[in-house]
């Protein structure tokens, strides 16, 4: 198998652990350096941040401030921010990447496949058509058309501006 490169990958294995007992979706809004931490927006009970291990270019997640990993927990407000900020993503998305399909979910416990079991986050996975053809199936050989360095700043760049519906 090849071997392939990424700066990305590399600055993300070289840098710190967490600090509060290992929660990264704990620490990172509470660091408030949103730029090194490619969050792209806060909202009053969630925020949105790129995958650091993304499945595709532009591999978003929202995430509520507060640590939970139950879901049926959700107050009525968090989840409506929840999916507010879903539908945004969505449409910034579209916007900047232009995919042909979304996937989207929420893994909850590690069997289930969650990565940070401790503190629930909705993946929004852009798909295009085909896209399975380029990239492999294991996670650390897989080929990204975008760094997440520019793909965030394409994101940001278009977050505020709203689409007449
Ligand atoms: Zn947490």
């Amino acid at each position: 198998m090849k071997q392939l490169y990424a700066t990305w990958r590399m600055s993300y294995i070289e840098a710190p652990k967490p600090k509060s007992g290992g929660c990264i979706f704990c620490d990172f809004p509470a660091e408030h350096r949103d730029e090194q931490h490619f969050i792209l927006h806060r909202g009053k009970t969630c925020f949105v941040i790129m995958n650091l291990y993304p499945y595709t270019a532009g591999h978003v997640m929202v995430i509520p401030f507060r640590h939970t990993n139950v879901y049926e927990s959700l107050t009525d407000e968090e989840a409506l921010e929840m999916h507010q900020l879903t539908s945004h993503v969505v449409t910034v998305l579209k916007r900047v990447m232009r995919p042909d399909g979304f996937n989207m979910g929420i893994n909850l416990g590690e069997p289930a496949g969650a990565g940070v079991a401790g503190h629930l986050h909705r993946h929004i996975v852009p798909r295009w058509a085909g896209d399975n053809n380029f990239m492999p199936v294991l996670a650390d050989t897989r080929v990204l058309s975008d760094a997440v360095e520019n793909t965030y700043r394409r994101l940001r760049g278009a977050w505020d501006i709203h689409d007449e519906k």
